[in-house]
Parts: C-alpha cells; sequence; structure tokens
C-alpha cells in the first residue's frame, strides 16, 4: 500500500502560505491528496513519497514529448546561456512564427502570450474589433480559461432544454468576484446541435462578433463533431459575417502539428495554441487571416505581454515542433497507436469485469467514463457518466502506479511505450476488481 504522508504534510505546510495550497484550483481535487512531486523523467514521474508512477497527466497535457526531453533540454539550456527573456525582439520570434504559418493552415500571421487564457482573450478582443460586433457564441462543456468575459461554470444539463436565447440571461459566472456583467455577451449553446446554432446565427448574426468552440470538445468527453458540424459551422459563420474561432489549446500540436483543423481541412478565421506548443514551457499563440491579424500590427488592438515570445519559450516551442515533425510526423502515428492501444484495452476490461463504461480516443488523448450509455456525443450524455466511480477509479490507479486526472481526461506522450501499455492495462485490471 503506498503512503502519502509527505505529500500529505508538504501540503498541509503549503496551505499555510500560498492560497489553497496548490497553484491553479483544478489541482486541489487530487485523491487522497495533492501528490508532490519529487523529479520527473520521460514517463515517470516520483513523488515526495517515493512513489512512482507511470504519467497520463502530463501536466494537464503539455508534455507531448514527456517529462525532460534530452533534446528539448539541451535546447532550452543553451537559450539560457544567451539570455532568458530580452524586452527586445530576437531572431527565435521570426522563427517560430514562420514555422506556426506553416504548419497551421489557418495562420497567415501570429502572435504570441503565454498561456491559452490569455491566447483566448486576444482572440476574442480580435474578433470583437474586426467585426464592431460584440456578442460571442460559446458552447456547453467547452473550457475557454478562465478570463472573466468567458469564464461559466459547467451548466445543468437541463439547461440545453430551455427556449432559444432565454440562455443568454442564465449564463452562469465561473467563480465568485466575476464582473458583474461580464458575461452579458456570451450566448451559451448546446455544441453538436446544427439546427440550433443555424438558427442562432441566422436571427442574430448583427450581434454576434464570434463563434468560439474547442473543434473536438476534449473538455467534456473528448466528443467528435457530428459529421457536418465544423463544416456547416464554418459555411454560416462566413455568409453572415462572424469570425470563426477554433480553441485548439489542447489539440494544437497534440492531435496533429496543424491541430484539429489541420486534420479536419476545415479553416477557421482564429486559431489558438497552448499548452503541448511549448512542451511544457509556459507559451501560447494565435493565428488567424492576415486582415484579421492586422488589427495588431495597426495598434487598434492591444496585445501586450512582458515576457511574450522570450527566448526560452520560442525555443522550447520551435524545438517541441520540430521533434513532432520528423519524419513526416510519425510520432503522430506512433503516439495514435499507443493511445489507440491503451483505449481498445480499456474497452476489454471493462466487458471483463462487466462494468458499464466508454473510453471517446479521438488521437493521442481519450477521456474514460463510467456510463451506462453506449455513445457519448453530446455534453448531455457526457453530464450522466458516474463521476465519482471515475474519482475512485483515480485513486486506486495512483495506488497501482499510475497517474491520472480526477476527471477522466488521459494524454499519452511520444514516450510512451507498449511496455507502459501493457503495465497500465494490468493495473486497470487490478482496479476493476476491486471496484463495487
Ligand atoms: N482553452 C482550452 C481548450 C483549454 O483546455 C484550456 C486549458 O485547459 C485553456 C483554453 C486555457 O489554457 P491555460 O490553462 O493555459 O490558460
Amino acid at each position: 500500500m503506498k503512503t502519502y504522508n509527505v505529500s500529505e504534510s508538504k501540503f498541509a505546510e503549503s496551505k499555510k502560505y500560498l492560497s489553497g495550497g496548490v497553484s491553479s484550483s483544478l489541482r486541489a481535487s487530487m485523491k487522497p491528496v495533492p501528490i508532490f512531486a519529487e523529479s520527473a523523467s520521460g514517463t515517470q514521474i516520483r513523488d515526495v513519497d517515493g512513489n512512482e508512477y507511470i504519467d497520463y497527466m502530463l501536466a494537464y497535457g503539455p508534455l507531448i514529448l514527456g517529462h525532460s526531453h534530452p533534446v528539448l533540454m539541451q535546447r532550452i539550456v543553451e537559450s539560457m546561456q544567451v539570455g532568458f527573456t530580452y524586452g527586445i525582439q530576437h531572431e527565435g520570434e521570426i522563427e517560430l512564427a514562420r514555422l506556426l504559418t506553416e504548419v497551421l493552415p489557418a495562420a497567415e500571421q501570429v502572435a504570441f502570450s503565454g498561456s491559452g487564457t490569455e491566447a483566448v482573450m486576444l482572440a476574442l478582443r480580435l474578433a470583437k474589433a474586426y467585426t464592431g460586433k460584440r456578442k460571442v457564441v460559446r458552447f456547453h462543456g467547452h473550457y475557454h480559461g478562465w478570463s472573466d468575459s468567458i469564464f461559466t461554470s459547467f451548466p445543468s444539463s437541463d439547461m440545453s432544454q430551455k427556449p432559444l436565447f432565454e440562455h443568454e440571461s442564465d449564463v452562469p459566472p465561473g467563480t465568485a468576484g466575476q464582473s458583474e456583467g461580464s458575461l452579458q455577451d456570451v450566448l451559451l449553446l448546446p455544441w453538436n446541435e446544427p439546427e440550433l446554432l443555424e438558427q442562432v446565427l441566422r436571427t442574430h448574426h448583427q450581434d454576434i462578433a464570434a463563434v468560439i468552440t474547442e473543434p473536438i470538445m476534449c473538455n467534456s468527453g473528448c466528443i467528435m463533431p457530428l459529421p457536418g458540424y465544423l463544416e456547416n459551422m464554418r459555411k454560416w459563420t462566413k455568409a453572415l459575417g462572424i469570425v470563426l474561432i477554433f480553441d485548439e489549446v489542447i489539440t494544437g500540436f497534440r492531435l496533429s502539428n496543424g491541430g484539429a483543423h489541420g486534420k479536419f481541412g476545415i479553416i477557421p478565421d482564429l486559431v489558438t495554441v497552448g499548452k503541448a506548443l511549448g512542451g511544457g514551457i509556459a507559451i501560447s499563440a494565435v493565428g488567424g487571416s492576415r486582415s484579421i491579424m492586422e488589427l495588431v500590427e495597426s495598434a487598434k488592438v492591444s496585445h501586450l505581454g512582458t515576457l511574450n515570445g522570450n527566448r526560452v519559450s520560442t525555443t522550447a516551442a520551435i524545438t517541441t515542433i520540430r521533434e513532432l515533425s520528423k519524419n513526416n510526423g510519425h510520432l503522430y502515428q506512433q503516439m495514435e497507436a499507443t493511445a489507440g492501444k491503451l483505449a481498445e484495452g480499456i474497452r476489454s476490461l471493462f466487458r471483463k469485469h462487466d462494468i458499464p463504461g466508454l473510453v471517446n480516443q479521438p488521437g493521442p488523448m481519450f477521456h474514460v467514463m463510467f456510463t451506462e450509455l453506449t455513445e457519448v456525443n453530446h455534453f448531455d450524455h457526457f453530464q450522466k457518466r458516474d463521476a465519482d466511480a471515475y474519482t475512485r477509479f483515480a485513486e486506486l490507479l495512483m495506488e497501482e502506479g499510475v497517474l491520472v486526472r480526477p476527471n477522466g481526461l488521459w494524454y499519452v506522450s511520444a514516450v510512451h511505450s507498449d511496455r507502459e501499455v501493457d503495465e497500465t492495462l494490468k493495473a486497470i485490471d487490478r482496479v476493476l476488481e476491486q471496484l463495487p
């Protein structure tokens, strides 16, 4: 049996000085205690109690090359030796910007910032400035960062049943302290409901600046868009003068180097990328059509940030993209195969133990759910999963040396191998045996 005594006492100590004891609210939900890392390498992470885990949390997504990838580490160290950040321009910004315009089909130009939240803030601002309109359509179960103008709590499932535009006044704030009225321009709609979307866009297009969507609903069940849904979204927004934003903070550089939009062949007006882009170093970007991105150049839209485009983060991103691009991107095929083997293995273990469950696997990430449903392709279906059973499952997996997020989303890196998949499946087998 693993013990977490040192983590427990460090968490107690941390709470004395660090508000909540963690640096991002979500992390507090880890059971039995938010564990403290001692070190990590490749797919392995070791906590301060000496417990070791195969890591499928991957720092909530960024570690696409695993922990401390040797090439990435070397380049980062080299970059640090010539200065971390300058506050003036350097060659690395041009190189990364050029690279992004080459690999992201939606990006004729880009702008850098430090987090996904900031990238989304800029994308929304650009869309509003470009169109001269102010409303933004977003969807239930998607997450676009925690800035006041877009952060909503996950709504209850019955909201999608309400008649059109009662949604508007009902958009629930994501947190106490959010400025009053900050969500008054947000229209919250159920995702994967094309008729409703078309109706809202056609009726209210004079007010709608942007539609923002995760191209795959990674934050709630890794749900794929219904056939034609994103294509129609693209067609309607274009025809009605609405900026389409794909929030690819998860899918960018995870699903493919061209993100989901590159893979699907659907070109939004703006795309946001973050997480995997920096391989674990903080960097994000907005890319888009020149006509929209020009608003930054003409200084109509402010884009600011002390550490934007710094030497270390641009080096990390360039190196990550180059590593992922090697051999025609074979790492993506490898990661997808590894994730596929794991997902299929989990499905067959669910069957073996007669436990109703589902795994949605769109690529090198997947969502594991305990549910009686045979298909989860809508947020309402996702809400019906047994989230508590999954939290228990995640806790028992930690006991078995496998680290996963308590909410069901798994990430696979380029360094996860078949050996680790086999070990993980054996651990899951033992854990499912223990579940009621
Ligand atoms: N957009 C999406 C789709 C995300 O999943 C996230 C974070 O999980 C964000 C934006 C915000 O990114 P960050 O946590 O880097 O601010």
